[in-house]
């Protein structure tokens, strides 16, 4: 069972990666707001049933579509919304490995 680690590996420990090599003295910081990124999986609330292991989010989600993928990538763009862009990419790698593996 590699998933789960996998998953969870890129949700927590890819932006504590990117937080520690790119943001040195603010890592902290630099790390909530990529970890926040998580948020845009409240769109799973209006998803039925809310949470399915063996669903592919990407493409079923609101948040999860490639319309949605392409704002995160311009957040990316300016300095202030670029932590903002860099931790729903990193979620949405997350997510998109999960449909990889099924
Ligand atoms: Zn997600």
């Amino acid at each position: 069972m590699l998933q789960p680690f996998l998953h969870y590996g890129i949700h927590f420990l890819l932006p504590l990666a990117v937080a520690l090599l790119f943001f040195k003295t603010q890592w902290k910081i630099a790390y909530l707001i990529m970890i926040s990124g998580m948020l845009i999986d409240l769109d799973h609330i209006f998803a039925n049933p809310m949470f399915d292991p063996n669903r592919c989010s990407i493409q079923f989600h609101p948040l999860h579509t490639y319309y949605a993928i392409g704002i995160y990538v311009l957040l990316l763009i300016p300095k202030k919304t670029r932590l903002i862009g860099l931790g729903l990419i990193i979620h949405i790698l997350a997510d998109i490995v999960d449909c990889l593996m099924m």
